[in-house]
């Protein structure tokens, strides 16, 4: 596995692939890698001749108030797994060389990012879609692999691919969740035993919605507060940012069922956030 630190190298290595027709898959990370990560990893080896993943804890995408000074970081850990998961180039710049002095071009994505986890992390999306369209530029990929997990995420990254034509698929993969059904997430690392219990109840909250909409019920105000109960019948829940029933497609919470949903919760558990989702195809699954 090649190691390559600086965009320009990175660059002219994808242009020498893409002349040699060989087609990129890449799997943009944050680092400190999990059995998640790694699901993205094996879709991109099983679709493109060469995979390369990004290792790169995005500054701008963090509010100041936020953990990106101590946002988990494992150098070490994530090179080996990747290598183990059979990535060709892990692309690991630093902020400097991503951002270098003078830096004044941003991407947004409007509307969309404002909503969800939007409304509490004022820049985040713009953070997330400057990076990840650097990183295009950067990796030059046919495909790119990000993970359900996020689905926000997915949905300006979708959104800013087709609004600027960028050639690029987006490929969405499922969640990977660890027994009590927690979605893996680097951020569990911050929790202490009896949060990683309290955890679980995010999964079991988005099952019982989830078997609600199934069985027939339209009430979207009903499903959300049956939600919000569950949720804080759980005292190590510290705070709901949002929960509830909404749009895949607009993000807006319709007040009846009329088609697919995105069920979505995002929580704090003394000082981390967690988040996740669920859709719920309503025709196949009614
Ligand atoms: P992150 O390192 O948290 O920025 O995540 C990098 C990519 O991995 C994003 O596309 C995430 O959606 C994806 N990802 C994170 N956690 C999971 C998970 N539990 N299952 C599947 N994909 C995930």
């Amino acid at each position: 596995m090649e190691i390559i630190r600086i965009p320009k190298i990175m660059q002219d290595t994808a242009n020498g692939l893409i002349l040699r027709g060989k087609s990129i898959g890449f799997v943009p990370t944050m680092g400190a890698l999990h059995e998640g990560h790694l699901s993205l990893v094996r879709r991109a080896r099983a679709e493109n001749v060469i995979t390369v993943a990004s290792v790169f804890v995005n500054p701008i995408q963090f509010d100041p108030s936020e953990d990106f000074l101590e946002y988990p970081r494992d150098v070490e850990g994530d090179r080996e797994k990747l290598l183990q998961g059979g990535v060709d180039i892990l692309f690991m710049p630093d902020s400097s060389s991503m951002y270098p002095e003078n830096f004044l071009t941003y991407i947004e994505v409007e509307k969309i990012s404002d909503k969800l986890c939007g409304a509490f992390r004022p820049d985040h999306f713009r953070g997330v879609a400057t990076v990840v369209a650097k990183l295009f530029h950067i990796i030059r990929p046919v495909r790119a692999y990000f993970g359900q997990k996020d689905f926000q995420q997915t949905a300006v990254i979708k959104h800013m691919v087709r609004d600027l034509d960028m050639d690029i698929d987006i490929v969405v993969c499922p969640t990977m969740r660890e027994r009590d059904g927690l979605a893996m997430s680097s951020r569990n690392a911050y929790l202490d035993p009896l949060q990683r219990v309290a955890a679980a109840v995010i999964y079991r909250c988005l099952s019982e919605a989830s078997e609600m909409v199934k069985s027939g019920i339209i009430n979207t105000g009903h499903i959300k507060e049956v939600m919000r109960e569950r949720i804080l019948s759980q005292p190590a829940v510290s705070a709901i940012d949002y929960a509830g029933v909404y749009d895949p497609d607009t993000l807006d919470e319709p007040s009846e069922i009329t088609g697919d949903v995105l069920l979505a919760v995002a929580l704090k558990i003394g000082g981390t956030r967690l988040i996740d989702n669920v859709l719920v195809n309503v025709k196949k699954e009614r």
